[in-house]
C-alpha cells in the first residue's frame, strides 16, 4: 500500500479499508493544524489507487467500509472522483466511501454533481466545519464562514448525501466558549448530518495557534471550560443527530442520540464539571501539552 503522508481519519473509521486519493490538504492553512505541514498537496496517480486496490481486494475483498484518505478528496475534480469511485467499486464492490471534504470543496460543486458521486460510490462525506462562530472561524482561517457551512450542508443534503460534521472545541479561547456554542448550535440546526464528531482542541507545536499561545495572543481553555462548552451546544441543540465523543482529546468519552438524550448527557456533563478537580485540570493540560499531533 502507498502512504505517503499521515493518515488522518475519524476515530469511528478506524476499522476502514484506507486508499490513498491525495495527499495533504489544499487549504494547509489552518491555525491550529499541523497534520500536513510537510506535505504539499498533490493527487494520487490512479494507477497508484488501483494497485493498492487491488492488494487490499485480496486482502479484504467484503470490505464494508473503505476511506478515501487525503486531508480533503471531495476537493478534486467530480470526473476524477468519478474515476476513483469506478476504481473502487471494481475492486471493493462492498464498500461504502467515506471520505473529507472542506466546506468550500462543498461550494465548488453542484448538486447534480454531488447526486452523481453519490450514485457512484461517495456516499459518505465528512465535513470539518469545527465551529459555527464566525469570529472563530476567521481567527483560524478556516477560509469560510457560517453562511458557507449552511450552504454547503444543504447542498448535500439536496443530493441526498449522507454527511456528518466536525466540531473542534476549545477554538474561541478562554472565557469565549458559551457564547461560539450558541452559535453554533444555532448553525446545527439549520442542518441535518446524522453524525457530529465531538473534538477538543489540543495546542499543537509549529502552528500559529500555538504561537499566539505563547505569546498570550490566544487563552487556553481549561477542563471545566471544555464540557462546559460541550454542555452548552449539546444543551441548545434541536435536530436528530448521534453525537460521537470518544476522541484522543477528550476527558469525557460518550455517544448519545439528541435531542433524546440530551437531558442524560447535560446531566452526566454537570456531574463531570462539578467533580473535576484541580489536579485533574492539571493532569489533562500536561498531557495536551505533551501531544504533538491528534
Ligand atoms: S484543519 Fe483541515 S482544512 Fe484546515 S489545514 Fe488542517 S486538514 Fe486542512
Amino acid at each position: 500500500m502507498h502512504y505517503n503522508g499521515p493518515i488522518v481519519r475519524p476515530q469511528t473509521d478506524a476499522d476502514s479499508v484506507f486508499i490513498e486519493v491525495t495527499v495533504g490538504c489544499t487549504h494547509n492553512s489552518c491555525t491550529f493544524c499541523n497534520f500536513y505541514q510537510d506535505y504539499p498537496f498533490r493527487v494520487a496517480p490512479l494507477a497508484q489507487v488501483e494497485e493498492d486496490l487491488k492488494e487490499a481486494a485480496l486482502l479484504e475483498p467484503h470490505a464494508k467500509k473503505v476511506w478515501a484518505s487525503g486531508g480533503n478528496p471531495y476537493a478534486l475534480p467530480t470526473e476524477h472522483l468519478a474515476k476513483l469511485a469506478a476504481l473502487f467499486k471494481r475492486y471493493l464492490p462492498e464498500g461504502r466511501i467515506s471520505t473529507y471534504a472542506r466546506v468550500d470543496d462543498l461550494l465548488r460543486k453542484s448538486v447534480e454533481e454531488m447526486r452523481r458521486l453519490k450514485e457512484l460510490g461517495f456516499e459518505d462525506i465528512v465535513v470539518g466545519m469545527e465551529s459555527g462562530d464566525d469570529a472563530v472561524l476567521s481567527h483560524t482561517k478556516k477560509g469560510y464562514t457560517a453562511a458557507d457551512i449552511l450552504a454547503g450542508c444543504k447542498k448535500l443534503e439536496e443530493a441526498g448525501v449522507d454527511y456528518r460534521v466536525i466540531y473542534l472545541g476549545g477554538l474561541a479561547g478562554r472565557g469565549k466558549v458559551h457564547d461560539s456554542a450558541l452559535k453554533t448550535a444555532a448553525v446545527l440546526d439549520q442542518i441535518h448530518p446524522y453524525m457530529m464528531i465531538l473534538t477538543t482542541l489540543a495546542l499543537l507545536p509549529g502552528t500559529e495557534l500555538w504561537d499566539e499561545w505563547q505569546t498570550g495572543k490566544f487563552q487556553e481553555v481549561t477542563e471545566r471550560e471544555r464540557l462546559d462548552e460541550f454542555r452548552t451546544l449539546l444543551g441548545h441543540m434541536e435536530n436528530e443527530i448521534y453525537v460521537f465523543s470518544a476522541t484522543s482529546t477528550n476527558s469525557m468519552p460518550f455517544a448519545v442520540q439528541l435531542p433524546a438524550q440530551r437531558e442524560e448527557i447535560v446531566a452526566a456533563l454537570t456531574a463531570e464539571i462539578d467533580g473535576m478537580t484541580d489536579e485533574w485540570e492539571a493532569q489533562m493540560a500536561r498531557m495536551r501539552h505533551a501531544m504533538h499531533s491528534v
